[in-house]
């Protein structure tokens, strides 16, 4: 059967539409120009009662929210920050971004932070950020422990986390600050934006305040206002804003997040179950306190030659599924080698054998069970061409 295009989204739930019509009418695209209620802060409001957190700060994209949180954290010049050198390529760039410097520490062939080599790098870094790459949750009792008996703070990315828990708790709240993207590979699709969550009312009034609520837009913001007071006119105005547009085209989308959750689950392991019974696939599991939320399936191949790799793409190809070897890709953003503007950039050896074998496949949630079949029978049957390929 032919596949889909799978970089093909949802519709947008027709209910945005009316919305951005009245915006279109008025004119009144701006976050801070209504006095009240604008779809921005409506957008805050229901996320942080969505995550069960205190605050919210609706910005232009994960990569901002997460430059924010730096800056917020009050991180001096060329503060050591601790990431995993698996992860989206925006990640050290907003530690740089900061004026910070990446920490890389070594990531596991099940794509989590190697505890090990985490807790070997965590001296001397003044903050950690866990990036859930692909929506891989780390081991977040062990980082929590270490961080808080060493009093650094932890700032997740969950960009392509929105749904998943760990011990039942939400992806977000477990660290001090949580950062998610509405970009169109995430769970919410708004084409560009980003909001990041916390509990504290200083943090956030800071972050705020930087985003761009420039004189006194910030008593638009339902915080403490005493957290605001002192920080009138002492912190620099980034406008990292997100437009009401934007708000309009995520807010519809929230109610779906639950079963998109439940289908995103649902048609990763039917693709697991089907592709991990091949002796050259292994599909690793989640830790045992996290529940998954998925767009996509990872697994490594074993066995293979990089001839035989290199063969099983293209024959995936040619079946009409496309595969990205995170590590055998030119100029891969997610391949850690290829991030030239880290300052002495290490190697890492365990994550560059993990890229060199870790296949990426997008499963947008809303693909019928036929179509999940095909692309189990395109990914098989390209591995049965592969074993045909000699070692180059
Ligand atoms: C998409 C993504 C980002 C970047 O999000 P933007 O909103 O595009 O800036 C960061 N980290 C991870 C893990 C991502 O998946």
């Amino acid at each position: 059967m032919a596949l889909p295009d799978m970089h093909t989204a949802e519709a947008i739930p027709e209910a945005a539409r009316t919305e951005i019509d009245r915006l279109l009418q008025s004119g009144d695209l701006f976050r801070y120009t209504a006095p009240a209620d604008a779809p921005v802060s409506l957008l805050e409001a229901e996320f942080a009662e969505l995550l069960g957190a205190r605050f919210a700060l609706a910005v232009s994209s994960c990569s901002a929210a997460l430059f924010l949180s730096l800056k917020a954290l009050g991180l001096p010049r060329d503060a050591r920050v601790l990431i995993p050198g698996f992860t989206f390529a925006a990640v050290p760039s907003s530690v740089v971004h900061a004026d910070c410097i990446p920490v890389l520490c070594e990531v596991g062939k099940n794509y989590r932070i190697d505890m090990d080599d985490f807790a070997a790098k965590l001296p001397g870094c003044a903050a950690v950020i866990v990036s859930h790459m692909r929506g891989h949750t780390s081991d977040m009792d062990a980082i929590m422990a270490l961080c808080d008996a060493a009093g650094i703070p932890v700032i997740e990315d969950a960009a392509h986390s929105l749904g998943t828990t760990w011990h039942r708790r939400k992806i977000g709240t477990l660290g001090k600050i949580g950062c998610f993207s509405f970009q169109s590979y995430k769970m919410i699709n708004a084409g560009e934006g980003g909001i990041l969550i916390t509990d504290d009312a200083d943090l956030v009034a800071r972050a705020i305040i930087m985003s761009g609520a420039y004189e006194h837009n910030w008593k638009k913001h339902p915080v403490l206002q005493d957290a605001f007071g002192q920080h009138q006119n002492q912190l620099p105005l980034y406008n990292l804003r997100m437009s009401n547009l934007s708000a309009a085209v995520i807010r519809p989308q929230l109610p779906h997040l639950s079963r998109r959750v439940t289908d995103g689950r649902r048609n990763h392991d039917h693709v697991a179950a089907q592709i991990g019974q091949s002796p050259y696939i292994d599909v690793p599991a989640p830790l045992a306190p996290e529940v998954r939320a998925p767009d996509s399936i990872q697994f490594n191949l074993i066995n293979m030659n990089d001839a035989q790799v290199d063969a099983f793409v293209r024959a995936a190809d040619a079946n009409g599924v496309k595969v990205q070897v995170f590590g055998r890709s030119a100029d891969n953003a997610r391949a850690f080698w290829n991030w030239h503007f880290v300052p002495d950039l290490p190697d890492l050896p365990q994550t560059r054998a993990m890229l060199m074998r870790a296949c990426d496949v997008r499963l947008p949630v809303h693909l019928p069970t036929a179509t999940l079949d095909a692309v189990s029978d395109a990914l098989l049957s390209a591995l049965e061409t592969a074993q045909g390929t000699k070692a180059a």
